[in-house]
């Protein structure tokens, strides 16, 4: 009998037209004389509410009957779709509820009952597709994964039950229990059972892992999984519309590829299929027609090169400090022991003299409450230790990426300005990884995947753009077009569009106006002042006088040009390496001065007799979230670092200054909420040492997001976070500095298309002004939408790279953007310009960069 294996993820098995897919596909393998085995996942999102679920139970607000109600409605609704009876699911939601009612009366959610409880998805899904099947009058048996997938011993109750393995050597047994008259199999991904009969799991994402374990044990011809994606990307294609479709990957790769975070494939799932030399495919079950990606079992030996970029993010970092390592016989054996008994895997790896620093496997850890704490104690007798979370790692992988890290050198360039926790080459020569800070993720992957991909020429391994794959055939009804539900542009069409005889900067007066007031409705912030770095236009500043705000200024001409704006004394004045004259001035004229130095103090005291001062720290010394690795704090020239502060009180007590506000910026494009509470507590902390201290100011940092269907900042959950700070430290007023967040999406830049190019696969789309105007795009990545205004109702018909007319290949606006048919002479309009755009204008080339005006 020759087997294929079949795999469906969540959204594969969620609606009747994609089981009606399943039942083509498995209608043709059958005809084309293999057996197929078909694997499903559970309905997507299922899987988190009986994690959930969980959850409840061990916080102990448990409600079993609300949850099954919930799961039985939908599984239900999707039963009425497939036009199958729903009591075919009956007898599993009985069985979870009755698992989730005892687990509750027990208040018992451990890991045993978790994946009792999670399997329950599974259950019910392979339950409706069978019935489904048969109703197609295919004779596709419903199978119990269990008695075929037996999980091998594992140390750790967690591991054991929740990331089981599996053996995975063929198994004659199987294939005779399989072997029968029927056109093929129905079964769970994701569960297996252990040696006393138990129910386990395979790990979040495991039903990948499921299907290759079992095309493995029958000697299967493939094993093909099916899921939302046509394949796998050099880069998650749901963020990088220009990620290139892999359409061969060596085994290896496609492993390391999985490995470093591309959730298309279980990173478990390659070495089933590699030892079963088993040609493994990824295809997607809504466009079931496209090529997808074939990862071989056989080495290529191809030529090196970075096939895709993958990343982690949530990952945690330890660093353990200590003072001549290399003398100390056994140190890395004491402190990875202690890794071992807290049931830690280690990931990353990277040492040097004084200082040995990991990663933990996200895959392999679950991370309790208090786990790293007691970690962090366990680790204090063998070295200094120091956690960090919120990193994410970038990997660039391919085969024999050591021999071309001369040619990655305009790559690395891009980590340049970033605080890198560490860096790791893996010893199969496969992947280079740097760990930076999570918030810089999204633009760093954007401007490599450009210098590694964009323009690259199609051949056997890369295929076509995710964009051109999507890009709608031209004459297809119901086209995509560009309309952007509520954006105030789209509204002010024709206004902006007479305003468009030369590329100009547009800002709405009433987009400004709504910004200014929704920052002030968070009560637990004191005063807000606003960045006049991201903005400084003269109406604008009046505008958000008139409105409330106070200002932040860096430098005299920021302080001069609110002064000419406004008559408001609510200023605060934040240089950095500023000259002497320059701080003379400032204290002179009383303005609120926040020092980010020990230099001035020290050498200048005579300045700051008497004054009240701010200060700005840098977090990366701090603790807890914060807590950064020593060689990365030092890299940014902001701020004063917290052991400083001692000889900064001395200092300043010679010159009778007081230090009454303390500040720190932690970084910018910030949208998780919780993020100014722990800058707050830091603040608060190191404020101890400060007597007169009475403002925390937090910085700005407010994210906005740039993508269309990307989550804004949850201006709430910040009061919220905010609001159990101030009821901590309810000496302090809280201040924010805002800037991006006030003005960015309040602007526009718009510019008529002067010519357009093809070369090769690309098209170009010229516009008349580039980054003279906008340079953000070429400095950091920065992802801005464009659309054509003049088209705005036409389909979506091309992709193409917008750029402007500067002699500069960086001059790139947008790469592989779907625009309708574009000519000479259209608008186009990029989007959320309002914040750093005109401000970080130049006249690069001679050219003017446009003007701004405000609409409104
Ligand atoms: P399933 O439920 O079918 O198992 P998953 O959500 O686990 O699907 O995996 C598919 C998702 O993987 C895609 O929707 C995509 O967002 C994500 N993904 C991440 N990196 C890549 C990549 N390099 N190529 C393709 N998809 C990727
Ligand atoms: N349903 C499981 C999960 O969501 C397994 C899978 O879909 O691969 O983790
Ligand atoms: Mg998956």
């Amino acid at each position: 009998m020759r087997f294929t294996v079949l795999k469906f993820g969540g959204t594969s098995v969620s609606t009747a037209a994609r089981w009606a897919t399943i039942g083509d596909v498995v209608a043709a393998r059958r005809g084309a004389g293999l057996l197929p085995v078909v694997v499903c996942s559970a309905l997507s999102g299922v899987s988190n509410e009986l994690s959930a679920a969980v959850d409840a139970i061990a916080a102990g607000a448990g409600d079993p009957d609300a949850v099954v109600a919930s799961l039985s409605r939908r599984h239900a609704s999707l039963a009425r779709e497939l036009g199958v009876d729903p009591a075919v699911c009956t007898a599993e939601i009985d069985a979870l509820l009755r698992v989730l009612r005892g687990a509750t009366l027990l208040c018992e959610a451990g890991p045993k009952v978790r994946a009792r409880v999670m399997a329950a998805g599974e259950l019910l899904s392979t339950r409706l597709g069978a019935a489904f099947l048969a109703a197609r009058g295919l004779a596709v048996p419903w199978l119990d994964v269990r008695e075929i997938l037996v999980a091998e011993e594992s140390a750790g109750e967690a591991r054991h039950f929740l990331s089981a393995t599996c053996g995975f050597a063929r198994d004659p047994a199987a294939i005779a229990r399989l072997s029968g008259d029927v056109d093929g199999w129905l079964t769970q991904g994701f569960i297996a059972r252990d040696r006393g009969g138990a129910t386990v799991l395979l790990g979040r994402g495991g039903s990948d892992t499921s299907a290759a374990y079992l095309a493995a044990r029958l000697g299967a011809e493939a094993c093909e999984i099916w899921t939302d994606v046509p394949g796998m990307f050099t880069a998650n294609p749901r963020q990088i519309p220009g990620a290139r479709l892999l359409r061969a990957l060596e085994v290896e790769e496609a492993q390391e590829i999985a490995a470093a975070g591309a959730k298309v494939l279980h990173p478990r799932c390659l070495a089933p299929v590699k030892a079963a030399r088993i040609p493994l495919l990824v295809k997607c079950t809504e466009h079931p027609h496209l090529e997808g990606t074939r990862v071989s079992p056989d080495a290529a030996g191809g030529s090196a090169q970075v096939k895709a970029i993958a990343v982690r993010t949530g990952l945690v970092l330890v660093s353990l400090e200590t003072l001549g390592m290399w003398q100390q016989v056994g140190f890395l054996a004491d402190a990875f022991s202690v890794f071992k008994a807290h049931d830690f895997s280690i990931d990353l790896v990277s040492t040097s003299e004084t200082n040995v620093t990991v990663t933990l496997d996200p895959s392999a850890n679950a991370i309790g409450p208090g786990a790293l704490d007691a970690l962090e104690a366990a680790l204090r007798p063998v070295c200094t230790p120091a956690i960090v979370q919120g990193v994410a790692s970038i990997s660039l992988v391919g085969r024999g990426i050591r021999g071309i890290l001369h040619q990655l050198a305009p790559v690395l360039r891009l980590f340049e300005e970033q605080r890198v926790y560490l860096v790791s080459q893996a010893a199969n020569d496969l992947n280079l990884t740097l760990v930076v800070d999570q918030e810089q993720v999204d633009r760093l992957v954007v401007e490599l995947h450009g210098l590694l991909f964009a323009g690259k020429a199609k051949d056997a391994t890369l295929g076509p753009t995710w964009a051109e794959l999507f890009a709608p055939a031209p004459q297809a009804p119901n086209r995509k077009r560009a309309k952007r539900e509520g954006a105030w542009w789209a509204a002010e069409r024709d206004a902006l569009l007479a305003l468009a005889d030369r590329p100009r900067f547009v800002l709405h007066g009433p987009t400004l106006d709504r910004a200014a007031e929704a920052i002030q409705r968070l009560s637990s912030v004191e005063a807000v002042f606003y960045a006049v770095k991201a903005n400084p236009h003269p109406a604008l500043l009046a505008r958000f006088a008139a409105a409330g705000l106070g200002f932040e200024c860096v430098s005299p001409g920021e302080v001069a040009a609110v002064r000419a704006a406004t008559p408001t004394d609510r200023l605060l004045y934040t240089p950095n390496f500023a000259a002497r004259s320059e701080v003379a001035a400032a204290l002179g004229a009383g303005l609120r001065f926040t020092l980010d130095n020990l230099h001035p103090v020290e050498q200048w005291p005579e300045l700051f007799r008497g004054a009240d001062l701010h200060v700005r720290l840098d977090p990366g010394r701090g603790r807890g979230h914060h807590a950064h690795v020593r060689t990365a704090g030092a890299t940014s020239k902001f701020g004063i670092s917290p052991e400083q502060l001692p000889a900064l009180r001395e200092a300043l007590a010679a010159c009778g200054a007081r230090v009454v506000g303390l500040h720190a910026h932690v970084g910018s494009g910030i949208l998780q909420p919780e993020t100014w509470a722990e800058t707050a507590s830091f603040l608060a902390e190191a404020a101890e040492l400060f007597p007169e201290v009475e403002v925390l100011d937090l910085g700005g940092g407010l994210g906005v997001p740039a993508r269309p269907g990307q989550r804004p900042l949850d201006l709430e959950a910040l009061d919220a976070a905010l609001t159990a700070v101030r009821r901590a430290w309810p000496r302090y007023a809280l201040w924010l500095e805002p800037g991006r967040w006030l003005v960015s999406e309040a602007g526009v830049l718009l510019a008529r298309v002067t010519q357009l190019k093809r070369k090769g696969d690309l098209t170009y789309v010229g516009v008349e002004t580039g980054m003279n105007s906008l340079i953000r795009p070429a400095l950091y990545g920065a992802f801005h939408d464009i659309v054509n205004l003049t088209r705005l109702d036409e389909p979506l018909e091309m992709v193409a790279n917008v750029v402007g007319p500067i002699c500069e290949t960086g001059d790139t606006l947008g790469f592989s953007r779907r625009l309708p048919a574009t000519r000479e002479g259209d608008v186009l309009l990029i989007a959320h310009t309002g914040a750093y755009g005109r401000s970080m204008s130049s006249w690069y080339n001679l050219r003017d960069p446009a003007e701004e005006v405000l609409l409104g």
